[in-house]
C-alpha cells in the first residue's frame, strides 16, 4: 500500500502549482493532479493570477525570465529527466532547487529504445525490412552480441538501466561517467572523466549518448567524437539535440568512418522537411520518443518534492545547479 495522499502541506492552504512551457500544452497534467489532490490550484503562463502565489512551477523550457518573477516560488519541476531546458534560462533563481523526475518507468523505456537500436543495426534489420518489401531472401553477417560492443556516454539512471539491459542480451557493454562508478554490475565496464574518455570509444562498436546536456557535454557527438571510434561505427543520440554536431555527423557517415546512425535528438525539433539528416539509408530520426514521463509520475513527484522541500529538507532528485544536472 502506498502512502495516502494528499501530502501534509506546510502551510494550510492548496498548493498552488504553475505549469509553464513555451512549446506545450501543460494543462495535460491537470487531471494529474487534480486527482492527488483535488483542490489543487493550477495556472498556466497565460493565467499565471499573482505571481506571489505561486508555490512551484511545473515546467518543459518554460517561457524566458517567467522563473524569476515568482517571488515566492519553492521548487521547480522539471516534467522529465533533464533539466537543461529549465537552466538555460540566466534568471532561474538560484536559490530555489530544480528537480527531475526519476521513475522506474521511464527507464525501461529508454532502455528497449537503446536495446532497440543497437538490435536494428548490428543484426541489419534495416536490410530485412527492404529486403522483405521486395520478396528478398537475404542473408546479412550475422555477429554474436558477445562481439559487439556498445559505449554508453552518460552512466546515470537512464545509461545505467540501458547498459544493464544491454549486457543482459550479451553486448560488450562499457560506459562513461564524470566520477567513478564502483561496484558496476556484471558485464559493464566503467570509465570516467576526460581522461577515461579515449578507451571508451577505442571500443564502441556503437557508441550511445545519454548524458545529460551541459556546458561540457555540448557537442559531445562531433568530429573529435568520431574520429576517435573504430572504422564503421554506429552512433545513437538518446540525449540532446545539441550534443550533436549534424555536419560532422554527415560528413563522418559519407567519409566511412561512421557506418549508421539513430537520432531520437536532432539539432532542430521537429527536425525541418528537408533537412540533410532526412532520407539518407544510414540515418534513423525518431521524434524524441525514446521515453516518455506519465503524467500520474510527474504530479506525484512534484507534490512529494514540494513538501520536502517545505518541510526543509533537500529533495533527492534534486540537480546541481553548479553542474547543470
Ligand atoms: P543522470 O543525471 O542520472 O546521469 C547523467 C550521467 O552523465 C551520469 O553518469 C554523469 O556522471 C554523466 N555525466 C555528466 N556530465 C558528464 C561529463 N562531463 N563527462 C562524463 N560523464 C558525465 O541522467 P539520466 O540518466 O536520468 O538522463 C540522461 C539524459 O537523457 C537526460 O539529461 C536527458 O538529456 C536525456 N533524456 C532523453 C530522453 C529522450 O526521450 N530522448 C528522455 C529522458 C532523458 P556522474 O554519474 O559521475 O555524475
Amino acid at each position: 500500500m502506498s502512502a495516502p495522499f494528499p501530502p501534509a502541506m506546510a502551510s494550510d492552504r492548496p498548493p498552488r502549482i504553475a505549469l509553464l512551457s513555451r512549446v506545450l500544452d501543460m494543462r495535460y497534467l491537470a487531471p494529474a493532479f487534480q486527482a492527488l489532490r483535488p483542490d489543487i490550484e493550477w495556472r498556466t503562463a497565460d493565467d499565471l493570477g499573482d505571481p506571489a502565489r505561486i508555490d512551484a512551477a511545473v515546467c518543459w523550457l518554460p517561457p524566458a525570465g517567467l522563473l524569476g518573477t515568482l517571488p515566492n516560488l519553492r521548487l521547480i519541476q522539471s516534467i522529465g529527466a533533464g533539466v537543461d531546458h529549465i537552466y538555460a534560462d540566466p534568471a532561474v533563481p538560484r536559490q530555489v532547487p530544480v528537480c527531475r523526475v526519476s521513475e522506474a518507468g521511464m527507464s525501461a523505456g529508454m532502455s528497449s529504445y537503446v536495446a532497440w537500436a543497437v538490435i536494428n543495426h548490428h543484426r541489419h534489420f534495416p536490410d530485412y525490412v527492404r529486403n522483405c518489401a521486395a520478396g528478398i531472401w537475404r542473408e546479412s553477417p550475422i555477429v554474436p552480441p558477445s562481439e559487439h560492443r556498445v559505449a554508453i556516454a552518460g552512466l546515470g539512471r537512464l545509461g545505467l538501466a540501458a547498459a544493464s539491459a544491454l549486457a543482459a542480451l550479451g553486448y560488450r557493454v562499457s560506459g562513461w561517467s564524470r566520477t567513478p562508478k564502483p561496484g558496476l554490475p556484471p558485464g559493464i565496464t566503467g570509465h570516467h572523466g576526460a581522461d577515461g574518455l579515449p578507451a571508451l570509444l577505442a571500443e564502441a562498436d556503437t557508441l550511445v549518448c545519454l548524458l545529460p546536456l551541459t556546458d561540457e557535454t555540448r557537442g559531445f557527438l562531433g568530429a573529435a567524437t568520431f574520429a576517435q571510434l573504430p572504422r564503421g561505427a554506429h552512433v545513437v543520440n538518446a540525449g540532446r539535440g545539441e550534443h550533436l554536431d549534424a555536419d560532422a555527423l554527415l560528413a563522418a557517415l559519407d567519409s566511412g568512418q561512421l557506418a549508421y546512425a539513430t537520432l531520437d535528438a536532432t539539432p532542430r525539433e521537429p527536425l525541418p522537411p528537408g533537412h540533410a539528416l532526412w532520407r539518407r539509408r544510414d540515418v534513423l530520426v525518431t521524434p524524441h520518443i525514446a521515453t516518455r514521463t506519465p503524467a500520474a509520475a510527474i504530479a506525484r513527484q512534484t507534490l512529494e518534492n514540494l513538501r520536502t522541500v517545505l518541510e526543509g529538507r533537500r529533495p533527492d532528485t534534486c540537480a546541481d545547479a553548479d553542474l547543470g544536472y
